[in-house]
């Protein structure tokens, strides 16, 4: 199926990749005034794989951007109250400016605790009950990092989308319930659907702005889309491997070749929010330098 010549594919690699250049051009502006680099602590509990690969690619990027990188890699038998004991040091850390512990962590400890741990000036993932309530309440904090780089991609189709309809699928706390707010924000009129949701596909019908933040793949459906609509795909699912294949497929929450005959501008999966979510790392990690260091963020 050919691409309709009038539907945006929006490149989230372009887009990550110019906001990277931005922060590492204020990264280095902030060493100059402060004689120091904005500083972000990535901790990493066990070896699970894919977390093993954020953690390289944050690390990497984070260096890439002018910054300072702290990397905490633990075994998977770290007792919570050490774990706890290394948020508190990192707290109190003057060249820490962002903390970020890699989720998900091992079963025996308590996630929640751990993320009400960190100084909520210094986390850049935003998950802290205050900076989410600092988001409903409509006050300056730290915003999780996905919704924010899905938000950046639907400003660089569209500027203005006070008004518009706009459906999320998915409430989770990571996702959902923060785009929510943020188009809220920018005010659209937002529905937030789930699985108790009846007749999903007329809902997203009404949808300028479609958000998928579900983990299904493939779920919305060409028909789903409103003709002209912007579709945010944020799901990544990996489907099974083919017979005799190494890896299966990743796909996203909407099946792309059939929305994007009838989207406006439409995110691939890969190539599309993934990549913004480092890249807004590093921008919450600049915002949160900045602001420590009562500099304009
Ligand atoms: P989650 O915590 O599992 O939340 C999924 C949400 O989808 C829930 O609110 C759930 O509803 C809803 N849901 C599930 N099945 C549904 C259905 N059939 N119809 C309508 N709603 C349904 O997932 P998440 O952490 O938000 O992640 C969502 C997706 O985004 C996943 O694919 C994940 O891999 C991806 N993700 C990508 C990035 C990135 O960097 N691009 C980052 C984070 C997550 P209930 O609340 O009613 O259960």
């Amino acid at each position: 199926m050919t691409t309709p010549s009038s539907t945006t594919i929006i490149d989230g690699k372009a887009a990550a990749a110019a906001l990277r250049a931005d922060v590492a051009k204020g990264a280095i502006s902030f060493t100059g005034k402060q004689g120091r680099r904005p500083g972000l602590a990535v901790i990493l509990v066990g070896n699970d794989p894919a977390s093993e690969v954020y953690v390289g690619s944050k690390v990497r990027l984070t260096r890439e951007a002018e910054m300072k990188s702290f990397e905490y890699r633990l075994p998977a038998d770290t007792p919570e109250a050490e774990l706890l004991a290394l948020v508190r040091r990192l707290n109190a850390d003057d060249l820490v400016d962002g903390i970020l512990v890699q989720l998900p962590l091992p079963r025996h400890i308590d996630s929640g605790k751990v993320i009400l741990a960190i100084d909520p000036a210094k986390d850049v993932d935003g998950l802290h009950p205050e900076n989410a309530g600092r988001l409903m309440a409509g006050l300056p904090g730290l915003v999780p990092c996905t919704p924010l780089g899905s938000m950046l991609l639907i400003e660089s189709v569209r500027k203005d989308i006070a008004g518009l309809n706009a459906v999320v699928i998915g409430r989770s706390v990571l996702v959902g319930k923060p785009i929510a707010q943020m188009l809220l924000a920018a005010n659209a009129t937002v529905t937030m659907a789930h699985s108790r949701t009846q007749d999903l596909p007329a809902v997203c019908r009404g949808a300028d702005i479609l958000v998928a933040a579900v983990g299904v793949p493939e779920l919305v459906r060409g028909d789903w889309v409103k003709p002209g609509a912007i579709v945010i795909d944020v799901g990544i699912n990996r489907l099974p491997p083919a017979e005799g294949a190494g890896k299966g497929r990743l796909v996203g929450d909407v099946a792309y070749e059939e929305a994007r005959a009838v989207a406006g501008a439409i995110t691939p999966v890969p190539g599309g929010v993934g990549p913004m979510t480092i890249a807004c790392l590093l921008q919450n990690t600049l915002t949160a330098a900045r602001r420590r260091m009562g500099e304009p963020a």
